[in-house]
């Protein structure tokens, strides 16, 4: 409910926001040019939060519809890759895409892509300095599966079950702490259950990095 009465005042904000951009209400000064973007980005920002509370109050409810189709995983990776290219630069961050093409699998597209934005987009925020990224599709004993992969701080080992919990996050020293809810990976693995797949940390060590990986079963005939 909360959330839900948070996305209307949210709506008219980044409305205006729009508006003060194009110029709908004469041209802006130039020094509005900082502080315009800055609160574009928060008001982006609180927009990504106020969603996943949504989204996360909808799957406690179980009123959450799954659309299966056939997808090439390769092509779902590719898309998650380019949408994340301009985070990726503005980072001077090193993201690359190995894929096997022609490994189909029965998914719900936005909800894959949502699984694979938050890892993606994970990697990059929980990165040390250049962060360095590998998003790799190929079949696994596990299945047709596509792996997220970064060479940044890593997970503490008796903390690696705990971050699929609702609100769970990390508080690191020497870090400085990222916006989050801490709702990303919770959200990620249930949407990645509703659609008969699996998703788990696959490998993680301090200051080396983490692996994720989504896998799911042969698609059926
Ligand atoms: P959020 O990013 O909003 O905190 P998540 O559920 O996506 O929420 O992640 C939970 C926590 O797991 C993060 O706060 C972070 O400490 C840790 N984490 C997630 N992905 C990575 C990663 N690729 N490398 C290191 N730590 C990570």
């Amino acid at each position: 409910m909360a959330a839900h009465e948070l996305r209307t005042p949210l709506t008219v904000v980044t409305g205006y926001m729009s508006m003060l951009r194009d110029g709908s209400f004469g041209p802006a000064p130039l020094e509005w040019k900082h502080p315009v973007e800055m609160l574009d980005a928060k008001a982006a920002e609180l927009g990504r939060l106020v969603e996943d509370l949504l989204l996360a109050a909808r799957l406690d409810t179980g009123r959450l519809p799954v659309h299966k189709e056939r997808i090439d995983l390769a092509v779902a990776a590719q898309a998650a890759v380019t949408r994340a290219r301009p985070r990726a630069e503005l980072l001077a961050a090193d993201l690359e895409l190995e894929a096997t093409e022609g490994l189909l699998v029965d998914a719900d597209r936005d909800y894959l892509a949502r699984i694979l934005d938050n890892l993606v987009n994970n990697a990059l925020t929980y990165s040390r300095g250049t962060a360095e990224l590998r998003v790799r599709v190929l079949r696994r004993n596990e299945g047709p599966a596509v792996e997220v992969e970064d060479q940044g701080r890593g997970i503490p080992p008796v903390l690696a079950a705990r971050i699929f919990e609702r609100f769970f996050r990390i508080d690191e020293e020497g870090y400085p702490q990222q916006p989050g809810t801490g709702l990303g990976l919770y959200i990620s693995r249930e949407l990645a259950v509703r659609q008969d797949a699996r998703l788990w940390l696959d490998w993680s060590e301090l200051g080396q990095g983490s692996r994720f990986v989504i896998a799911f079963p042969e698609p059926g005939a």
